[in-house]
């Protein structure tokens, strides 16, 4: 096991970027501070779409992890977590080797689920993580085929409204109806954009299953097809389920309003891997939990009373339409055109500028 650290982040997703954004600005606590994570770089989703159209290159949707963290003090380690044992506080990497840690700090995000499909003649490809996705995407685009995409939230119409024109017959399913949660108008205005795009729309039919190259609902099937994307609901990590952390009732890892598991306060636990009253699993409420983070860390290594998360009731949407437009949805109030499309492209770069550093 390598010496422990005062505290170890695990995965960069958009909460610890805000941390190491922060602590790069000059707030860094004191102590032996790790990032653990796979990848060298963070990727931006709100960009994944227009990137997918076309209309970005893929160093404009990322974040590079090494000068980050160079500049936040931070030292950074590309490597998978693979276990997690929350009373000890020790993490096993890929590869074998155990980190520990005085304090965690998890920000590690939730894949998408896939269905049941032991006999599945049909290729799955799941959107996260994103650079497995876009290496697997760009094949797929040197031989078109079929596709579906499972998902019916604000990713998955993003995605079917930017590969519409790519893919020769595209289909979405949607186990409830389109963008539940979202103003009915928003709905209206995707359906809309997916009809003149050409895609199938297939609204309160959730699939459970893969059999061959059909996807069933019910019993019954109603694609065939090669190729399936998968972007519906998250799921979480199956080692942050076997962790010991207190979670929901569908493994996500319980918290307070300070972001500290309910069961282990030596660990926290920020944006979708996390379980918070009133705190939906989107970017926007990861990218919020940030700063909120970075200083409850601060305060919990100098013995400091925490500071509560409190989540906006509304949260601003932009969804790219794959023509350089958005469309807008804001406390039951939506709208769309060329302009929301121009101020999200100027919001989603903002954010990759200020993290990318000077
Ligand atoms: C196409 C698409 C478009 C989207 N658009 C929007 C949008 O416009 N607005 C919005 O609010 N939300 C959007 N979302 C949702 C948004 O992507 C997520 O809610 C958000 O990324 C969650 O952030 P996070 O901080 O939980 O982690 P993520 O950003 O998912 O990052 C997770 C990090 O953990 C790392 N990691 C994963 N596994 C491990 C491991 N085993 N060990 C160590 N590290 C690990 C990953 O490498 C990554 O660095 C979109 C999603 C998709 C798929």
């Amino acid at each position: 096991m390598s010496a422990a650290c005062d505290l170890l982040l695990v995965g960069a997703g958009h909460a610890h970027l805000g941390v190491l954004r922060l602590w790069a600005a000059g707030r860094r606590p004191r102590g032996r501070i790790e990032l653990v994570c796979p990848e060298d770089a963070a990727w931006y989703s709100g960009m994944l779409p227009g990137l997918l159209a076309g209309r970005y290159r893929s160093e404009e949707c990322c974040i590079p992890l090494t000068p980050l963290c160079r500049a936040a003090g931070i030292e950074w380690r590309q490597a998978a977590v693979t276990a997690l044992e929350a009373d000890s506080r020790s993490l096993r990497l890929e590869g074998g080797e155990r980190l520990q840690g005085r304090w965690l700090s998890l920000d590690t995000g939730a894949p998408p689920q896939a269905p049941a499909h032991e006999d599945a003649d049909m290729e799955l490809l799941a959107v996260k993580p994103f650079p497995a996705f876009l290496a697997r995407w760009q094949a797929w685009q040197r031989a078109p085929e079929r596709l579906a995409i499972l998902g019916g939230g604000a990713a998955g119409v993003e995605l079917a409204l930017a590969m519409a024109r790519q893919v020769p017959g595209l289909a979405l399913f949607s186990a409830a109806e389109l963008l539940a949660g979202h103003p009915p108008s928003l709905r209206l205005r995707a359906l809309q954009h997916l009809q003149a795009a050409g895609v199938q729309v297939h609204e309160r039919c959730p699939v459970e299953r893969i059999r061959g190259a059909a996807l069933l609902s019910r019993g019954q099937p109603v694609w065939h097809g090669p190729r399936l994307l998968l972007a519906s609901g998250a799921s979480p990590l199956p080692w942050l389920r076997s962790s010991g952390l207190a979670s929901d009732l569908h493994g996500f890892v319980a918290i307070a309003s300070t972001l500290q598991s309910l069961s282990h306060p030596q660990v926290f636990a920020s944006g979708d891997c996390a379980s918070l009253a009133g705190t939906p699993r989107n970017g926007v409420h990861a990218v919020r939990q940030g700063p909120l983070l970075a200083g409850n860390l601060a305060r919990a290594l100098t013995g400091q009373p925490l500071q509560d998360y409190r989540p906006q009731r509304h949260s601003l949407a932009l969804l790219a339409d794959g023509r350089g437009g958005a469309l807008l949805s804001w406390a039951g109030f939506t709208t769309e055109g060329r302009w929301c499309g121009l101020w999200k492209d100027w919001l989603d770069r903002r954010f990759v500028r200020r993290h990318q550093g000077p």
